[in-house]
């Protein structure tokens, strides 16, 4: 399967260091896992994915680009990259884990993306 999204993205960058910042150990990317989520806190069995808004079809206005030229081969693209996100998340819950999907949006406000990793990171 190939991996549209790049490793080691500046959203992601930012979210690995809030979440070190908070005092967490984690793991980077670990293939065994459904998803090979981003972020991987094994001791609390929680995974974080960071999304890119137009990649991943946020509901916000980065996630509601349409491109001006080929507009249903991206949509098609975009739509499985949405329908696999919803397989692996699923998968990762019955093995149960608890997942967070960061998105690239929430990344442009530090507050918060840091209510939405607490809120995460304590239950
Ligand atoms: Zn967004």
């Amino acid at each position: 399967m190939s991996r549209i999204r790049s490793k080691n993205t500046g959203p992601e960058i930012i979210v690995r260091g809030m979440v070190h910042h908070m005092g967490y150990r984690f793991r980077l990317h670990r293939r065994e896992l459904p998803g090979s989520p981003d972020i991987v806190l094994p001791r609390h069995r929680k995974a974080i994915f960071v999304h890119g808004c137009f990649w991943h079809m946020h509901r916000c206005r980065y996630g509601r680009v349409r491109p001006a030229t080929n507009p249903e081969f991206w949509e098609k693209k975009r739509r499985g990259n949405v329908d696999r996100d919803r397989r692996n998340i699923k998968a990762l819950r019955a093995m149960g884990w608890k997942v967070l999907v960061v998105w690239e949006c929430w990344t442009r406000d530090m507050p918060e993306l840091e209510r939405h990793l607490r809120d995460f990171l304590a239950e």
